[in-house]
């Protein structure tokens, strides 16, 4: 395959394009999705949340590139052999940049990790280790005027396709490059600038730019509705090439309408830990007494 602006060899087959074409085209792609869905704003004090994996590095490296006031958090979630070789990874590529990171583990906020908690526990990891992390993120981020993640557009593609099976009427709204509905001083405002990248683009931008060139993957995602919606998704697009793209940006379209039509529930405080919450006790105390552990704390 040649890139279509030259006849080098190309790094994808879609975009055409080859290293040299390649990496101007991917990085004004994300900002300018930064632009067009206003997820940054040149002074607001940014805080990046860190896996030590491709699309999180990426991001960081893009919006410290752009000059962008960044902060990384890396939620450590004690998953042997896996977050302890990615955070090690971040550590040095904060550090070689000088870029603040702050590291907050299920260790020290609950007394316990996440490979020590599945001993107590027939759910799936995942599903137990979503609830803590987003519970985290959004507390340690918070003084901060955003929240970027590394969502690329395969997981958001994922989360679409999930919600709809499970016809989660009330989460879909939620999701997009601006995530929420509801506006609450105490949540950090989330943003996904890696959108519309495709998981391969983000790879190969990864790959090319020396950022992370070996990937790896979180052993527990096998056992998780996740990566049985990916490995649909990615099936169905050999046959059907470019579903995921349309698929995002028919969602696109409908998001302004879904947010109109979303049902808000007020959010007051959780009883126990205090944080926001649209019930008496939000779901990472609810998942914390079914599982017996102490209440989450800094
Ligand atoms: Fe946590 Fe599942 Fe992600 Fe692993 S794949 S880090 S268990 S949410």
């Amino acid at each position: 395959m040649r890139c279509k602006r030259c006849s080098s060899d190309a790094v994808l087959e879609q975009p055409s394009l080859c290293e040299k074409h390649f990496i101007p085209y991917f990085e004004r792609k994300v900002y300018h999705t930064i632009d067009r869905f206003r997820l940054v704003k040149k002074k607001d004090k940014v805080m990046v949340a860190c896996s030590g994996g491709k699309d999180s590095t990426v991001l960081l490296h893009l919006l410290a590139e752009k000059g962008y006031d960044v902060h990384a958090l890396a939620i450590d979630e004690g998953i042997k052999g896996y977050r302890d070789k990615t955070l090690a990874f971040l550590r040095r590529f904060c550090f070689e940049r000088g870029i603040a990171l702050k590291e907050v583990s299920y260790k020290d906020a609950l007394g316990i990790s996440l490979d020590q908690m599945m001993k107590h526990t027939g759910r799936k990891p995942c599903n137990v280790c979503g609830v803590y992390r987003r519970h985290l993120l959004n507390k340690h981020a918070r003084g901060f005027d955003v929240l970027t993640t590394g969502h690329n557009l395969d997981d958001e593609a994922q989360s679409i396709m999930m919600n709809l099976l499970l016809n989660n009427s009330n989460i879909l709204p939620r999701l997009g490059p601006r995530t929420g509905v509801v506006q609450d001083s105490r949540f950090v405002p989330r943003v996904k600038p890696l959108y519309l990248m495709r998981e391969k683009e983000v790879m190969a931008y990864s790959y090319i730019k020396g950022l992370l060139t070996e990937f790896s993957e979180c052993p527990n995602i096998v056992d998780s509705f996740r990566a049985e919606v990916r490995d649909f998704l990615n099936t169905y697009e050999i046959t059907h090439p470019g579903f995921k793209e349309d698929l995002v940006s028919r969602f696109i379209s409908a998001l302004p309408r879904l947010k109109g039509n979303a049902k808000l529930s007020p959010i007051g405080s959780c009883s126990i830990c205090q944080e926001p919450s649209a019930s008496a006790v939000c779901s990472a105390c609810s998942l914390r007494k079914e599982l017996g552990l102490r209440t989450v704390k800094i």
